[in-house]
């Protein structure tokens, strides 16, 4: 991963408080990064970014908008996770309400968790990410090796 991450940044309805805060905060570290998010979670991101940009004259930072979760936006999400083009995910997601694509939200962080990437589930695990070392360094996240599972015999 280089020094220039890409982020995604997904939250479910009742943490989308808490993710505007946290990026309303956090604006100024995000800014030399590309974003990449469900699709309400990027409009309401794009808002929260643009408004602190106006107020500092700053340029801000490229955000992607995929699908909404529901409609399919998590897995356009794990796609990109699969194909090495997201960093890291920063995933508030809701541990009191059951969701339509729950389904999808475990695949999304299984996929994540797979592909060894930073994933934050909450705001503390955001604060710690955002304020490693390694958040501004070039990262390598160690993959495990499956040549054998992909070379495996299978009876047919
Ligand atoms: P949303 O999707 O950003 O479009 O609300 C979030 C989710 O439920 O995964």
């Amino acid at each position: 991963m280089k020094k220039k991450k890409t982020i995604a940044l997904v939250a479910h309805d009742n943490r989308k408080k808490d993710m505007m805060e946290w990026v309303a905060y956090n604006w100024k570290e995000l800014l030399p990064h590309s974003l990449v998010c469900t699709g309400t979670t990027g409009k309401l991101i794009q808002e929260t970014i643009e408004k602190q940009c106006k107020v500092h004259d700053a340029i801000p930072p490229e955000v992607t908008r995929l699908k909404s979760g529901p409609l399919g936006g998590d897995q356009q999400l794990g796609a990109l996770i699969c194909e090495g083009q997201v960093d890291m995910m920063i995933f508030f997601w809701d541990p009191m309400q059951p969701q339509p694509h729950d389904v999808d939200v475990k695949a999304l962080l299984r996929i994540a968790t797979l592909y060894n990437i930073p994933t934050a589930p909450n705001r503390s695990t955001a604060d710690f990410i955002i304020s490693s070392n390694l958040f501004h360094q070039k990262y390598s996240p160690i993959l495990k090796d499956y040549s054998a599972y992909i070379k495996r015999e299978v009876d047919l």
